[in-house]
């Protein structure tokens, strides 16, 4: 099988790569458990000193823009958005560098013994399948802390950034980690439950749709090894008449927007009380009417191409379907066709009626479904209806109704009066279909280590 790197803005084929044959991934899988049994030896400090060194590589400008440029020929993210992407991989290598050996400390209980204590010790060889949406921070956000708790990683990139793969796996070496601790593996998906499958492998974390999830969990569970799943997510950016309208709107449009629309925190439902959602829609329509579309690799574009073009005809099916079934589309709806690439305009649909197919669906493309409400009430049950729970994003300035969505909207996050993002330091993560387990924060780090309790007479 063949792993081409494609530009969406242009659809010209860059590079073709071979996927490896099993036999040579089977020689990388021991090659990772052969690091592992000396990589697990060196300390903190040493795993730190290579983790502030890779962050230095990625905050050198003249090396992180040729980064940024080669995230956006791959999968065609506006330029600007891929400079920030490398810096906030910096930034999460230097936080795991500075807080890792904290948050892995041994951790003293009272019982019955002398003395007892909890351990945080390395597993081994780690898969981590990703998506390309971010290629770069989503293997950083995995890498980071599974490299300072001294498990060795091995990544299954999406077939359509092999490019962004393989600089990677170059970071961690030119940072000075040792070879096989950090491999790419340039591999299809069905190659993935080989992996899993090989002993010297720990464990395995995925990012990416519901039927990627279910089948590595799958593959995983015959196994008995442990996953974490980033999966998909439809979350809510509910808004109430207290709220700053001004400011939510322009932080509707960034949050839908973000990344041409392809991001799994993405504000997808935008649910709006009755008695501003004629102001908020008509402020909601003129903004997503200035929108530059174009080339991403032009610092004035807002929405560059879709990555695939299975991506961009899969968001104009579900447009299509949902007009059909009985919303009402306010701006765009269609493909843009201006240029060669995977285009699609920022798109507005208005109330999707519960009994359309598209209803509860994840939307990965420039289009915002908006909703409107009678109360605060009617908002959160809408909110809840998803079969999703990432990130909920809500705005209103009465503190009663900020308890009500913090105690009972159904996701892994709640961002009052702001929009839902990614840090290092805040554990991110889903609950319901959109996976389970925590990357970042403290949590991150301890969801691929042996919690070693030990008692000592
Ligand atoms: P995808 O098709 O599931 O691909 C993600 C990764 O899984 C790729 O490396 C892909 O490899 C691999 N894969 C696909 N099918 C597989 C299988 N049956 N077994 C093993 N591996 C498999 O996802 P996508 O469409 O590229 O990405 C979009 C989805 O990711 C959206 O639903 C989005 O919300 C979600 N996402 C979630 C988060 C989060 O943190 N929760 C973050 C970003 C994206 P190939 O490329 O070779 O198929």
């Amino acid at each position: 099988m063949s792993i081409t790197s494609t530009n969406p803005a242009t659809g010209q084929q860059l590079k073709t790569f071979s996927a490896l044959s099993n036999e040579i991934l089977q020689i990388k899988i021991l090659e990772a458990d052969r690091a592992f049994q000396k990589y697990r030896q060196t300390t903190w400090a040493q795993r730190s000193a290579w983790l502030h060194r890779a962050a230095e590589l990625l905050r050198d400008e003249q090396q992180s823009l040729a980064w940024a440029k080669l995230m956006t020929l791959e999968m065609g993210k506006p330029i600007e958005q891929a400079i920030a992407e490398v810096q906030k991989c910096a930034s999460v290598c230097e936080y795991y560098a500075d807080h890792g050996a904290e948050f892995l400390a041994p951790e003293k209980c009272s019982t019955d013994a002398s003395e007892s204590w909890l351990e945080y010790q390395p597993l081994g060889a780690i898969l981590a399948v990703m998506p390309w949406n971010f290629p770069f921070w989503q293997v950083f956000r995995f890498a980071a802390p599974t490299l300072m708790a001294g498990n060795v990683a091995l990544l299954k990139h999406a077939s359509n950034v092999p490019q962004c793969a393989i600089t990677i796996e170059e970071i961690f070496l030119k940072a000075g980690f040792p070879p096989g601790v950090f491999q790419t593996l340039l591999i299809s998906a069905p190659q993935v439950e080989l992996v899993i499958s090989a002993p010297q492998v720990k464990a395995a974390t995925l990012t990416g749709s519901e039927p990627a999830g279910i089948s590595l969990a799958q593959a995983a569970g015959k196994v008995l090894k442990k996953t974490v799943l980033e999966l998909g997510g439809s979350d809510p950016f509910i808004v109430t008449t207290s709220a700053d309208l001004d400011e939510a709107v322009a932080v509707a449009v960034k949050a839908r927007m973000l990344n041409n629309g392809q991001s799994c925190i993405a504000a997808k439902r935008f649910i709006v009380v009755e008695s501003i959602a004629a102001a908020f829609t008509s402020k909601f329509v003129q903004a997503f009417s200035q929108l530059q579309i174009g080339d991403p690799l032009d610092k004035q574009t807002n929405v560059g191409p879709l990555a695939t073009l299975a991506g961009c005809a899969e968001i104009d099916r579900q447009v299509q379907a949902s007009i059909t079934g009985g919303a009402e589309c306010l701006i765009g709806g269609k493909k843009w066709s201006e240029l060669p690439g995977y285009f699609y305009e920022p798109t507005i649909l208005k109330n999707i009626p519960p009994t359309c197919a598209t209803y509860r669906d994840e939307f990965f493309g420039p289009v915002a479904l908006l909703f409107t409400v009678s109360d605060l009430d009617e908002a959160i049950a809408l909110a809840n209806d998803s079969p999703f729970g990432l990130g909920a994003s809500a705005w209103t300035q009465d503190a009663a109704e900020q308890q009500r969505l913090i105690r009972e909207l159904e996701s892994g996050a709640v961002f009052i009066n702001g929009m839902v993002k990614s840090d290092p330091r805040l554990p991110f993560g889903g609950i319901k279909r959109s996976g389970y387990g925590r990357e970042l924060g403290r949590p991150g780090i301890l969801e691929f280590v042996n919690i070693k309790t030990i008692w000592v007479k």
